[in-house]
């Protein structure tokens, strides 16, 4: 007697063999000889179908195997019958570890929409469609870290409680112990953070790209890849407020070796993918199929799932400048019919419909677009010699806009003081980050992904509350 997941059983297992299968009822279909069970535990896409004779199990039994209850059948492997499975149960034993009364379970045997599953978010990893999300997003965290180690990177982790604001951006979670209705105040009325935990104002943080460069400076190559928050206030499709992001970050980099790493390295995970989550891919690449024939015409993707990742593997990455650009989005068609949502010129920082038109309709290839005005990118980026300039690169793919940020960093002292003090930070609040460029200063460069663009990249997803099992969004917090 043996106790695999369906997933071995089905791949390793002869016909002839005893087994015990454990998992949860997704249907059960009673006809005049037999009662077929599907039964999933979460290990694959597939169900594994178990077979009683008429009348071998008790009515009592019976009833309490509906969908959502977990049982354990026992019994030999036989040949299936059944079209679109080779083996399938003879059941000898069947044991009821929970039934799931069928009146108040929510999960029926249909499709429910994405918003009604995003209200049983506790719940909806046990459908198809989000247990195969789930295994593919394991699938790619393991090949984020897999390709790291190959290429002699460490991980190195980032505090999440963080005393700096890495990009001034002002979309901070504070972090505190004082009591919010009556906080110890200064003289000047204000909140006294002296007395708080850390003694000082403390946030949950946005990037570790800070603390990544010094990790860099020391190990020459690491990689992050931790929770990050951001009190995004905007309820887009591609933002969390608490999300994972991969960031890597290297000695001796410049930005052309930085697009060169980027490129491999979302084409390599991207590959893992497609060769160990095929079943997965095949449901979801489905599924989605399925989705564009209730849209309109005009309003369906051209490509479909894997023709979209093979879209991405197998094209070199266009790279171009912002202000090449800018170019051509001020002369397309959209920019010059008004169908832009944003207007479109030199200084503005672009919105995923122009990041999109680019990747879709212009270049029809994933794009990276480098050298960005100073002005719409961080202070830490390494400064062009036009004075205007920085040596920033975002990576622009299909249906997402901006999947990863990056830049040169700047290695000039001076420089980088100079420019904080024009964005108002205190040089000497980042006074260990200014070390790492006042004592054997070096070329670097890196990047930042959002683990969860990728997964939504990678799934075909639409909402990227659909690919993170917990999703954290304004007036959305339920665990
Ligand atoms: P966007 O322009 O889409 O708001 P950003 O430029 O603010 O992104 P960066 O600060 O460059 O983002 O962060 C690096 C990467 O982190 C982005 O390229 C994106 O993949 C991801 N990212 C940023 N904000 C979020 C978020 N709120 N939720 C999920 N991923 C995010
Ligand atoms: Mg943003
Ligand atoms: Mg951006
Ligand atoms: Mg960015």
């Amino acid at each position: 007697m043996s106790y695999l997941p369906i997933q071995q059983v089905l791949k390793t297992l002869p016909v002839g063999t005893d087994v015990t299968i454990k998992g949860w009822v997704r249907t059960k279909r009673e006809s005049k000889n037999a009662v077929f069970i599907a039964l999933n535990d979460g290990s694959t896409i597939n169900n594994i179908q178990a077979v009683a004779e008429a009348g071998q199990l008790s009515e009592d039994t019976l009833k309490l195997i509906t969908t959502g209850a977990c049982i354990a059948v026992t019994g030999p492997l036989v040949e299936s019958q059944g079209a679109g499975q080779a083996v399938e149960v003879k059941i000898v034993t069947v044991q009821v570890y929970g039934p799931a009364d069928p009146d108040k379970y929510p999960l029926q045997p249909k499709r429910h929409s994405l918003e009604f599953l995003r209200e049983i978010a506790h719940l909806r990893p046990r459908t198809n469609t989000f247990s195969a999300i789930l295994r593919i997003r394991h699938a790619l965290a393991f090949a984020v870290h897999k390709y790291f180690n190959d290429n002699g990177f460490y991980y190195l982790n980032t505090p999440i409680i963080t005393a700096s604001d890495a990009e001034g951006a002002g979309e901070m979670f504070r972090v505190t112990t004082l009591d919010a209705t009556k906080p110890p105040l200064t003289e000047e009325g204000k909140v006294d953070y002296s007395q708080d935990f850390f003694g000082r104002e403390t946030n949950l943080t946005v990037s570790g790209q800070l603390e990544g460069e010094l990790g860099a400076m020391a190990l020459g190559k690491i990689y992050t890849f931790g929770p990050t928050f951001r009190a995004e206030n905007s309820n887009t499709t591609r933002h969390l407020a608490e999300f994972w992001m991969i960031e890597p970050e290297m000695a001796f980099y410049e930005l052309e070796d930085n697009m060169n790493l980027a490129e491999d390295f979302v084409k390599t995970v991207i590959r893992y993918a497609l060769q160990h989550c095929a079943d997965d891919l095949a449901f979801l690449d489905n599924r989605l199929k399925e989705e564009e024939k209730t849209k309109k015409k005009e309003e369906q993707s051209e490509l479909g799932l894997l023709e979209k990742l093979q879209f991405v593997i197998s094209n070199e990455f266009v790279r171009l400048t912002y202000t090449e650009a800018i170019e051509i989005l001020v002369n397309s068609k959209p920019a010059k019919k008004g169908q832009f949502q944003y207007e479109v010129s030199w200084g503005v920082d672009l919105q995923s419909e122009h990041e999109r038109y680019l990747v879709e309709k212009h270049f029809k290839k994933p794009v990276i677009l480098t050298n960005y005005p100073r002005e719409i990118k961080a202070f830490y980026m390494k400064q062009d010699e036009d004075g205007k300039t920085v040596r920033a690169m975002d990576v622009l793919f299909p249906g997402i806009g901006e999947i990863i940020g990056g830049s040169q960093r700047e290695d000039d002292f001076d420089k980088l003081v100079a420019r904080m003090h024009e964005v108002g930070i205190e040089p000497e609040a980042l006074w260990w980050y200014l070390d790492t460029r006042r004592f054997g200063s070096a070329p670097h460069a890196g990047f930042g992904l959002g683990f969860e663009r990728l997964v939504l990249f990678v799934t075909g997803m639409g909402n990227i509350r659909d690919v993170i099992p917990f999703p954290r969004a304004p007036k959305t917090a339920e665990f």
